[in-house]
């Protein structure tokens, strides 16, 4: 089961905004759909996880169904924040799919950024995680640096609108 090596492990590749709703931004492993990957032992052997199921998991205490989907209220992949607090917390299970969208809504509104991620394609989805990562990587937390590669891609795109 998960272990506090593991536990570390996990949060030394989440850089956290300083900021209460701020994102927590996964910077290990990205898979080819743009969301991250973190490796841990399990009986049957190496195993691929995704973090913010992980973060959620630890967040809750309870392990997540297989089949409930966790959804993002700031719609970026790479985003680990995750709380037992619905308010507070950017990824939830989609039972709560209206509270999400509702604040998807306005969170976009107070930051400027019209991040939508339903209209990335998936190529798209994967180098917007991969840019956002060398940013985070590179220089920490800048929210300058952070807003300019999730919009850098996006712009790269047309717009179905
Ligand atoms: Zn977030």
């Amino acid at each position: 089961m998960t272990t506090r090596s593991e536990v570390d492990r996990f949060w030394s590749h989440v850089v956290k905004g300083p900021e209460a709703d701020d994102c927590w931004f996964w910077t290990g492993a990205i898979s080819d759909d743009g969301y991250g990957r973190f490796w841990v032992r399990r009986e049957l052997g190496q195993q691929a996880v995704r973090p913010q199921r992980y973060a959620y998991e630890l967040a809750t205490g309870e392990p997540l169904p297989p089949s409930t989907l966790l959804l993002h209220s700031c719609d970026i992949p790479m985003c680990v924040h995750a709380s037992v607090n619905l308010d507070v917390s950017h990824v939830a299970p989609g039972t709560h799919r209206e509270n999400m969208l509702d604040r998807a809504q306005r969170s976009r509104y107070r930051n400027r950024h019209t991040l939508r991620l339903g209209l990335l394609s998936r190529q798209g989805r994967v180098q917007r995680s991969l840019d956002l990562r060398a940013v985070i990587l590179d220089h920490g937390w800048q929210p300058e640096l952070i807003s300019a590669a999730l919009l850098a891609v996006e712009t790269t795109h047309p717009r179905l609108f």
